[in-house]
């Protein structure tokens, strides 16, 4: 059985972009009200007195888009702080990261996940939902100052949508060549904007490994906190490539995480909302610490079950959330 022992926390579920594949099209989401958004005692409590107690010592920051949340270098600090913290990282978009990157460091955080699903800026912007001045270029910008400051790992996110960017896979491939940046391609799932996966569909990580592979050869590597990604690299680069084949290579019986929305749900899987706790509503209610523990324990025993069952219908589904609101 696999050791559950990663969270993904949410740290708000607002997000400067609007990215085509992630927000639906033509709607608001429901923003959580403020009020109801986990302050920094309350996530520190939970993590503290539930969560390591269950065996949780690796933690991802996610959001929507988390260096939008206030005092998020401070929260950074106090989780890295934790004796038990074995493992922290981050997943942003990098819009705010340039100003905020050494900062971060200097508080603990040492990996880091940008998504940048183009190097041309006009397909990043439509991409990215952006309307005004182009967006590209103070992302590449917060993506040069984490380097330099030190991530590492430093990968770079892509979800390659048919006609939109898949063009770009070599060129975005070839980052892995000339610099140690991890590059890693997700296959786009049916998730937040199912408009336009029925419309553009997507395209299998094993598409992706032959055109790259006929072009520079590919040979099996590593890299820390691979998580679900199988990972290769172009022989002699720096770098590395990683394929998420959510679609095509179901790994629900390999899942090892856990995710807590910004108003404290957690839930047990990415694609279904079997078992999840309101964690938020437990905690303000004065339900004693102890009760919330054996409560996420219990879920723990259950997810097996869980994985199980979504292993069974798949991956392909309606979801009620994006993944912004959920902590992707
Ligand atoms: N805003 C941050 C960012 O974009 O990196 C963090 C949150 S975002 C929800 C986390 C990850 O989810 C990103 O790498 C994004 O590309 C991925 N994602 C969102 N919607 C997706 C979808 N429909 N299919 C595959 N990946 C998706
Ligand atoms: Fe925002 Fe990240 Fe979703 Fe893009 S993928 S809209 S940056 S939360």
């Amino acid at each position: 059985m696999n050791q559950v022992d990663y969270l993904r926390i949410s740290l708000i579920d607002r997000c400067n972009f609007q990215c085509q594949y992630c927000m639906p099209e033509g709607s608001e989401l429901e923003y959580v009200r403020r009020q109801d958004i986990l302050s920094q005692d309350e996530l520190l409590t939970l993590l503290r007195e539930v969560f390591i107690p269950n065996g949780f010592t690796r933690f991802r920051l996610t959001g929507g888009e988390p260096l939008l949340r206030p005092g998020v270098v401070e929260l950074v600090r106090a989780i890295a702080a934790l004796p038990q913290t074995q493992d922290l990282s981050m997943t942003t978009n990098a819009f705010l990261l340039a100003g905020l990157a050494q900062d971060l460091h200097d508080a603990g955080l040492r990996r880091i996940n940008i998504s940048l699903d183009s190097l041309e800026p006009e397909t990043f912007d439509r991409i990215v939902g952006n309307r005004g001045r182009s967006r590209w270029q103070q992302v590449w910008q917060g993506i040069q100052v984490a380097h330099h400051v030190g991530f590492d790992p430093l990968k770079l996110n892509v979800v390659v949508i048919p006609g939109v960017n898949d063009h770009e896979v070599p060129n975005l491939a070839a980052l892995s060549i000339e610099r140690e940046w991890h590059v890693r391609f997700i296959e786009f799932m049916p998730i937040g904007n199912a408009g336009l996966f029925q419309d553009k569909g997507w395209v299998a990580s094993e598409t992706l490994r032959q055109q790259i592979r006929d072009r520079w050869g590919l040979v099996e590597a590593t890299v820390c906190g691979n998580g679900p990604a199988d990972v290769f690299k172009i022989p002699g680069a720096k770098g590395t490539l990683g394929f998420i084949s959510q679609m095509s290579e179901c790994f629900c019986d390999r899942c090892n995480r856990m995710r807590l929305s910004a108003d404290g749900w957690l839930r047990p899987c990415l694609l279904n909302e079997i078992g999840q706790l309101d964690l938020k509503t437990a905690l303000r209610s004065g339900i004693p610490l102890s009760e919330i523990r054996l409560q996420v324990h219990q879920l723990l025993s259950a997810k097996p079950e869980i994985n199980y069952k979504q292993r069974e219908s798949g991956t392909v589904g309606a979801y009620a959330r994006t993944m912004s609101q959920i902590g992707g």
